[in-house]
């Protein structure tokens, strides 16, 4: 194995830096992956694509009575701005916002356990809500994430703000009546970019795909979400640079996953010429923790995923392989009929997901050349491979599961049958 641990840690490293979607920052991670790759002899191209952006500003929640008392805040973005003297009205705890507890919210400030997908986001525009509080995690410092730009362009704004989870419990304890609830953000159309290089292959038209998104959410460098991810693409591609295999590798760093996998959606809407080519998808999302266990998420057929846990057998590195869909940048693929493994390592620093503490002290090099050497073995054999040895196929489970991820998420209407 020519893996090295040392040099993906090294390139972590110089990555660890806030990179919000379509934030200069982000811009500077991709220049910086180019000029990396360029290094090694290889020639990326940096492809733009607009979106919606957001920067918090504000947040704040004032309990006004019984008692009085100022919570920390963080902005959900795209939800629109309440002005600098925020939005008063009574508050109303509502579960985590099932149908059930929406009866007579309207006009009302809406506490509730867990982040706005759209449907629960549509559901409390509808019942006319006022503003939303959304309640974090045990544990978890507060959280920078956004709303889909769908979920804005269809339902419009309704601001929102996040508080921690012991925050939220001493409002409901205390039994808080009346309180303000500030959001202050800007929000403008965009761009972010994805950084894309090929390894031409030696023979044949067939593509092997690895992709990592680079990008972070607000305020946090996302040390093992992505920055990991990305240093160990940017190793992959070094050690392939040198001996191309058979078949061409293409490498994908994402922007913008975070705000809904918008890299990858965009990726394929400007390649729709090469999915025919693209016969898998390796994707490498938060990696690198000293603390955790592999994970290998095969969203494909069944004989993919054997394949997949036979080599970790062979290479005896614990990774937990399922049938199943990864919420990142594979999923895009996987609606196009590309399957793709997902790699990565939860647990330890997982728990910090999108807050400041997911930072590069969870991190050491030997973790971060667990993942990235299965997946070097795993890549050199399907890419130097006689015969392509699975069928670009996709188990009916992860379509099915691939469908309620696009309704939920996304906001997309369910596919008909037949429909690509
Ligand atoms: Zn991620």
């Amino acid at each position: 194995m020519r893996f090295d641990g040392e040099r993906a840690y090294q390139r972590l490293q110089e990555l660890n830096f806030v990179r919000p979607s379509g934030s200069a920052e982000e811009a500077r991670a991709a220049e910086m992956i180019a000029t990396q790759l360029r290094s090694y002899g290889l020639n990326p191209t940096i492809e733009p694509f607009p979106l919606w952006v957001y920067q918090e500003k504000h947040a704040e929640v004032k309990v006004l009575a019984p008692y009085q008392e100022v919570v920390e805040a963080s902005v959900v973005g795209l939800t629109g701005s309440t002005g600098p003297d925020g939005i008063t009205g009574e508050l109303v705890f509502v579960e985590s916002g099932e149908e059930d507890f929406l009866n007579g919210i309207a006009g009302k400030i809406v506490l509730t356990y867990g982040f706005l997908r759209v449907k629960k986001y549509e559901r409390l525009v509808k019942a006319k809500a006022k503003a939303v509080i959304c309640i974090g995690e045990p544990g978890k410092d507060l959280m920078h994430l956004c709303i889909r730009e769908t979920c804005l362009k269809r339902f419009g704004e309704l601001p929102a703000v996040g508080i921690r989870y012991e925050d939220a419990l001493k409002l409901l304890k205390a039994k808080a009546k009346e309180v303000s609830v500030i959001c202050e953000q800007e929000q403008h159309e965009g761009e972010s970019r994805n950084v894309v290089v090929d390894i031409p292959g030696t023979t044949g038209e067939e593509i092997v795909a690895l992709c990592a998104h680079y990008d972070t959410v607000p305020y946090t460098t996302g040390s093992t979400d992505n920055t990991g991810g990305s240093a160990t693409l940017l190793e992959l591609a070094r050690i392939f640079a040198k001996q191309p295999p058979k078949r061409t590798l293409r490498f994908i760093w994402c922007g913008s996953e975070e705000v809904g996998l918008v890299g990858s959606i965009n990726y394929l809407k400007q390649h729709e010429d090469q999915i025919e080519r693209i016969k898998l998808l390796v994707n490498i999302d938060v990696a690198g923790g000293i603390i955790g266990r592999n994970v290998c998420i095969v969203t494909g057929a069944e004989s993919l995923r054997a394949y997949a846990a036979a080599l970790s057998k062979e290479l005896g590195c614990g990774m937990n392989t399922e049938l199943g869909i990864s919420s990142s940048d594979s999923l895009p693929f996987g609606d196009k009929g590309i399957p793709s493994l997902n790699i990565a390592r939860y647990g330890g620093a997982t728990t910090y997901l999108h807050t400041c503490d997911d930072a590069i002290e969870h991190i050491d090099a030997p973790h971060l050349a667990m993942l990235g050497e299965y997946a070097e073995v795993f890549i050199e054999r399907i890419a130097n491979a006689q015969v392509f040895p699975f069928e670009k196929e996709i188990s009916d489970q992860c379509r099915q599961d691939i469908a309620k991820y696009n309704e939920e998420s996304q906001g997309m209407k369910p596919k008909k049958k037949d429909e690509k």
